[in-house]
């Protein structure tokens, strides 16, 4: 065994705290890494604190890996020793089933290994994540990181950024089109850089006027500041109480939830888009279904 050591919740209302552990030795396939980054993404926050109710502890979040390779397995041809590597948010599958062979590997029959707080099929117990210093991987579950990348700065995109990345990489978005984002979270500001670089015309929508400068920054070519919005629009109701079909439907809440309310009234606002902003609205309902294809381009 290879004993290291992490950061681990004991419980939904406790801190992080310091906790060893131990990760099995490299297996033929395995690639042992020494974790130097980690970025923090919010579904951390959600397991730590049981928000979806099905945390073990203790539990050691953590999914936005980056490291040094420091062994390797006899079989491993993909990685040596040396080498800057990657973990994101899955570290095993069956790798027989259908949706595996065809690359999704997140719809595993038999359900993927989360790289924390699942079931450990090599150890029987549960698996340990990122905030920690070493990590073994099957090396089919580990990305290389080009050297030229800031390690620091490349390990959100293992979460954050294949999460925005995919969608927009799976409708093509590119020049001539325009993209709304909902929000200048983790996600959303990679989704703003990474539709900024493909050309795009950026919207922001954010409820949060301290945020416009750093949309900008980020390569934002237009916000909306969503609470003014709907304060503006809630007065045309009122002083225009028989125009108020369209203001009854930027009723909305912020945020996800209203993205299709927020995209109708942004809709409205700019009539001539009407087919555009369409298809950006079924683009933001589709549901990522190729992650794992993308990871691999990434
Ligand atoms: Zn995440
Ligand atoms: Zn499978």
């Amino acid at each position: 065994m290879v004993s290291t050591k992490g950061y681990a919740a004991q419980g939904a209302h406790e801190p992080l705290k310091p906790f060893s552990f131990d990760r099995r030795d490299p297996q033929p396939r395995d690639v042992q890494i020494e974790i130097l980054f980690c970025g923090v993404c919010h579904s951390d926050l959600h397991i730590v604190r049981n928000e979806w109710g099905r945390t073990i502890y203790p539990c050691v979040p953590g999914h936005e890996i980056v490291g040094r390779v420091v062994k390797v397995g006899r079989e491993v041809r993909k990685f040596k020793e040396g080498d800057l590597a990657a973990v994101g948010c899955m570290v095993d599958s069956d790798r027989v089933c259908p949706n595996c062979r065809a690359g999704l590997e997140q719809f595993c029959d038999q359900g993927a290994t989360l790289t924390y707080n699942s079931e450990d099929k090599h150890t029987g117990g549960v698996t340990y994540g990122g905030y920690s210093k070493s990590i073994v991987v099957d090396q089919d579950f580990v990305l290389r990181v080009p050297d030229r990348l800031d390690p620091a700065a490349a390990a959100p995109l293992l979460c954050a950024g294949i999460t925005t990345y995919s969608p927009l990489r799976k409708w093509k978005v590119g020049q001539g089109q325009k993209v709304g984002v909902v929000g200048l979270g983790g996600l959303g500001h990679m989704a703003l850089k990474f539709a900024n670089a493909f050309g795009a015309n950026v919207t922001l929508f954010t409820t949060s006027a301290g945020k416009v400068a750093d949309a900008k920054r980020l390569g934002a070519d237009d916000v909306v500041i969503s609470k003014v919005a709907q304060t503006r629009w809630r007065a045309r109701a009122r002083r225009d109480p028989a125009g108020g079909g369209a203001c009854k439907r930027v009723s909305f809440g912020f945020p996800a939830p209203a993205v299709g309310r927020i995209l109708d009234w942004w809709d409205r606002r700019n009539s001539g888009d009407a087919r555009l902003l369409r298809r950006t609205r079924n683009r933001l309902r589709y549901r990522d279904d190729n992650n794992r294809q993308n990871q691999r381009s990434l």
